[in-house]
């Protein structure tokens, strides 16, 4: 997608050669009009894919999930990585290795939001190592959904999560594949 890849080289910087920061269009402000082309792109390589709902996983997947939602027609289920006092009952929960704080946190979906008949698009923001994924993948399918597949604002695909999705026969879709970073170099595969 030229339009993120260019947005991507213009306001993204890489920290150092694993980490790439895109706060001012994604992460903590968010761009509405780019998430709205990137949900709509999403939408059209999943149009076929029969999908029922779209889940991400708070907080950055939010964005790019509830436009390819609306794009889909469809609802927007959000996996949630704290767990409120209000939120106890009736919900799925995995472990997951978070990429960037390098410590484990519990994914909690609530069971009400998804069901057997459901076939679900997991939207997210990055994908490093895949363990968000798997984890999405794995509460979907604890539900007795369907995953269709996963589609990731940004991959970076020198780190092993896509490879290891694929493997595992998971579709994977990534708008911007980032192939290699340093100190001012970002390059697209
Ligand atoms: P994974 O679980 O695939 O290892 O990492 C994916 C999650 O870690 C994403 O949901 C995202 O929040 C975060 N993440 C991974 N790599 C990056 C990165 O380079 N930059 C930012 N901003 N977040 C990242």
């Amino acid at each position: 997608m030229e339009l993120l890849k260019q947005r991507i080289l213009k306001d993204g910087r890489a920290l150092d050669e694993h980490v790439l920061l895109v706060d001012s269009f994604l992460n903590n402000q968010v761009d509405p009009a780019l998430m709205r082309a990137v949900g709509e792109e999403f939408a059209a390589r999943f149009k076929d894919a029969g999908v029922t709902r779209v889940a991400t996983i708070e907080t950055s997947g939010i964005a790019p999930a509830v436009m390819t939602a609306e794009a889909l027609g469809v609802p927007m289920v959000i996996m949630k990585k704290s767990l409120s006092s209000i939120l106890k009952d009736d919900i799925l929960q995995t472990e997951v290795f978070s990429f960037t704080k390098n410590k484990s946190y519990t994914l909690t979906l609530k069971k009400t939001y998804m069901h057997p008949e459901d076939r679900v698009l997991v939207i997210d923001d990055f994908l490093a190592n895949g363990e968000a994924a798997f984890g999405a993948f794995r509460l979907v399918e604890a539900a007795g959904a369907t995953p269709v597949g996963l589609g990731t604002v940004i991959a970076k695909v020198f780190q092993p999560g896509i490879d290891k999705l694929r493997e595992a026969g998971y579709r994977v879709e990534a708008l911007a594949p980032v192939s290699r970073m340093g100190e001012n170099i970002i390059e697209f595969e």
